[in-house]
């Protein structure tokens, strides 16, 4: 058995759709299970529709767009509407309670977003059925899969392992399941975060003993760099779990970091392939023991604030460092640390929390100031702190761009630098030079 998962931009409008049925139906002696998020964008415009706060009727009417749109596809393929007709009455109920006044919880929003996949997995399923593949459209929790209920970014619970085992086992034909979302055990709608899917993907393939988990995206594979910064980015043949794991740390966007533990755990190779290249091998995430000290890639990270924080002499530095970490905690703001030397610690915030208020309390007791607009550049690849000279040849080939600051590795498998984010092309085409060639 093998899991296809395929993203939003595969299953975009009605020909890709029609394509991805016939990459499936190519695997089919691999006896797939299919997990689908919905059609691409589509997540978005849900959101906003029931964020929408025009005047009465405004998200009902919206909603009506996004209805059309999939009305659209089904009959481009040939498919009858009645085969989301239940989804379409209930996501248009959800929009008129909406535009009644009721209020947008976290909870209702969930259950709101659920209809992207929830369409697209019928959608998909009439269309393998369609080109004689008998296949099955499953809410992932009527297939079992529970989870706690922090609703936005909800927990598998253990016991949806042997639900999903024992589920999909009595299905007839290819099952095609809802990436995103679950279920809370008081049976209410709950979604795993954005970009849900792959976690959903991995879950499947842990609880169900897969031979791969297949990730079907739009690039060969993971790249050399982005392939849209460095056009002569190349595919990687092979990464470990550990690589992947750091390459999405640190600014890369091919999987869900959530969708790699399931799989890993359970040492299930994980391949990223190309839904408009299927002939490519794409790349191989396993546990690689033997792999031998090397750059992978290099990875960026934009829109990042750099901290510096020096302490007054008085508190130790353990009792400094804590309260600093405590603050940000406090108020939900994750942090990087990037180094700590002498009583000064820098870290780095996503430019997109406001971090004044905690900037003018620290300022009470320490001197702070932060640097705007940077960017984080990292190498990341195996054994990588092994490499002779590796720092050196780190600095060498960024000689002619400015590095406000060098980080201390947090691992063996990473080295970064900080520039300014206007330098931030310029540095990774020039280490992708470096390490890559031209
Ligand atoms: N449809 C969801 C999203 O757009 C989940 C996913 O695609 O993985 O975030
Ligand atoms: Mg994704």
């Amino acid at each position: 058995m093998i899991i296809m998962k395929f993203g939003g931009s595969s299953v975009g409008d009605s020909s890709r759709i029609a394509k991805v049925a016939q990459i499936v139906k190519s695997r089919y002696l691999d006896s797939p299970v299919v997990v689908l998020s919905a059609l691409h964008g589509v997540t978005d415009n849900l959101i906003n529709t029931a964020k929408s706060s025009e005047e009465s009727g405004s998200r009902v009417l919206r909603a009506e767009e996004i209805i059309k749109r999939h009305h659209t596809v089904l009959g481009e393929l040939g498919l009858s509407n009645e085969l989301i007709a239940e989804e379409v009455s209930q996501l248009r109920k959800e929009m008129q309670e909406l535009d009644s006044g009721k209020q947008l919880t976290l909870q209702v929003l969930d259950k709101i977003m659920s209809f992207g996949e929830r369409m697209s997995v019928r959608i998909m399923a009439g269309c393998l059925s369609s080109i004689g593949m008998e296949a099955k459209a499953c809410d992932s929790f009527d297939i079992g899969l529970i989870t706690d209920s922090n609703f936005g970014y909800a927990d598998i619970l253990p016991e949806s392992y042997n639900n999903i085992r024992e589920s999909i086992a009595n299905i007839n034909g290819i099952p095609v399941v809802t990436g995103f979302i679950g279920k809370n055990k008081e049976g209410e709608i709950t979604t795993m975060g954005r970009g849900g899917s792959d976690y959903t993907t991995s879950i499947l393939g842990a609880a169900l003993g897969a031979k791969e988990i297949q990730i079907w995206t739009n690039t060969d594979g993971v790249m050399t760099a982005d392939p849209k910064v460095v056009s002569t980015a190349k595919n990687i043949r092979r990464l470990s779990y550990a690589e992947e794991f750091e390459l999405e740390a640190l600014g890369a966007n091919t999987l869900n970091p959530r969708g790699i533990k399931p799989a890993m755990d359970k040492n299930i190779p994980v391949r990223i392939l190309n839904t408009f290249n299927p002939e490519h091998k794409g790349t191989l995430i396993s546990n690689c023991s033997r792999l031998k000290s090397r750059v992978a890639s290099i990875t960026y990270k934009n829109d990042i604030n750099v901290l510096s924080i020096s302490a007054q002499k008085t508190a130790s530095e353990g009792e400094f460092i804590e309260r600093v970490l405590g603050l940000f905690a406090k108020n939900n703001i994750p942090v990087n640390i990037l180094s700590i030397e002498n009583g000064n610690l820098a870290l780095t915030v996503d430019e997109k929390y406001d971090v004044s208020a905690i900037v003018k309390e620290l300022g009470k007791s320490a001197k702070v100031t932060m640097k705007r607009n940077m960017a984080q550049v990292s190498l990341v690849g195996n054994k990588l702190g092994m490499m002779p000279g590796i720092s050196e040849t780190l600095s060498e080939s960024l000689n002619r761009i400015r590095v406000e600051m060098i980080p201390q590795p947090t691992s063996e498998i990473n080295r970064s630098v900080m520039v300014k984010e206007a330098h931030m092309v310029k540095a990774v085409r020039m280490l992708h030079n470096t390490f890559f060639g031209k």
